[in-house]
């Protein structure tokens, strides 16, 4: 039913619009005329985040959510289509992460107003710097948000496969105390930083955990010059866990371990630890759930609910108590130039969020 062409079209134009994370002015107000256009009142938050909402009776709303940032600094995008496959032309991403999700919003709202189907009062928000750890959603006001439940397009995979758990995530920032001095004439009156890290590193659990717990050092920087001990690291890294306990002890380990190796050198660690984001685990039951799963396999999709290795805004939504299914819009190797998404799969996603709405009538 929704229009295949057009939403191709949507999408083309939205890549072409440059939001690298943190510029999003343009896109934003580009969506917030979309938006008006079918209809619906919309409003910007103080970061840019986007909300918009038909004007239509009922209080049961839905969210229907995605976001209009794209990772990295690539602008100047040029998609390109290749036997069904939409790519970027050049060494860039597509952006596929998130605009397919918004064109697939935008067709939805379109659709439902050319046929005038029946749809619950529907609350779009789209959000700003999802690419920088859920920035946009994390600081926005979602006790102004009226949806109890909604769907987030923003994974990539088979149709069917729903996303109803993910991890947490600790964001951990650690500078290391050393103490300089001249490295060939005085090196015992040093404590050398880089030595510490290394030690603290070696000794943390890191990678793949288990099934749902992974740890990364992802940044180590330090040191001045190659004849000065040096005084000062700092080392950035990660911890998820869809398990809240297994992700309080992961983070507790790797603390511990630069803990220990500080305490060895008689010296010290800051640790900054910031929770990014909590877990989430939807029961099957739950009605957003059984929606989804109903319409895709009404469409003749496989089910599955399943398990995402990474956070989405629904991490945010879930945890203030609105119950969010992420489904996929297509999209495959976001975050790689490599990124591409099929004609086929973008428009499937787009009619299983218009089966969802449909049912949510009800
Ligand atoms: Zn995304």
């Amino acid at each position: 039913m929704i229009n295949q062409d057009r939403l191709v079209n949507t999408f083309l134009e939205l890549v072409r619009i440059d939001s690298p994370s943190g510029q999003e002015a343009a896109i934003g107000r580009h969506l917030a005329g979309r938006l008006q256009a079918l209809g619906l009142e919309t409003e910007f938050d103080e970061i840019g985040n986007l909300v918009g909402r038909t004007n239509s009776v009922g209080d049961d709303w839905l969210l229907l959510s995605a976001h209009m940032d794209t990772v990295g600094t690539d602008i100047g995008i040029e998609p390109v289509i290749r036997d069904g496959v939409i790519y970027s032309a050049g060494d860039t991403i597509l952006g596929g992460d998130d605009k397919s999700g918004v064109a697939a919003i935008l067709e939805v709202l379109q659709t439902l107003r050319e046929h005038d189907l029946a749809h619950p009062p529907l609350e779009v928000v789209i959000s700003v710097g999802e690419e920088l750890g859920l920035y946009g959603a994390r600081n926005m006001d979602t006790g102004k948000l009226r949806a109890r439940h909604g769907v987030i397009l923003d994974a990539g995979g088979p149709t069917g496969h729903l996303v109803v758990a993910a991890p947490g995530q600790d964001s951990l920032v650690f500078t290391v105390h050393g103490v300089s001095s001249h490295a060939g004439s005085e090196p015992e009156r040093g404590i050398n930083a880089i030595r510490v890290a290394s030690e603290a590193i070696a000794a943390m659990p890191l990678g793949r955990i288990d099934f749902e717990t992974t740890s990364n050092i992802g940044i180590i920087e330090g040191g001045t010059a190659r004849n000065i001990v040096p005084d000062r690291v700092r080392v950035v890294g990660e911890a998820r866990s869809r398990d809240a306990k297994k992700l309080e002890m992961l983070t507790a380990s790797i603390l511990d371990a630069f803990n220990g190796a500080a305490a060895r050198h008689n010296t010290r660690v800051d640790c900054d630890v910031t929770r990014a984001y909590d877990a989430y685990r939807l029961p099957e039951q739950t009605p957003i759930v059984q929606a989804t799963a109903t319409s895709a396999r009404e469409l003749g999709y496989e089910v599955m609910l399943r398990s995402s290795g990474g956070g989405t805004d629904g991490n945010i939504y879930n945890a203030t108590g609105i119950a969010c299914v992420v489904i996929s819009t297509g999209m495959e190797d976001v975050h790689t130039p490599n990124e591409h998404i099929a004609v086929a799969d973008m428009a499937a996603g787009t009619e299983l969020l218009l089966a969802v709405v449909r049912r949510m009538a009800v």
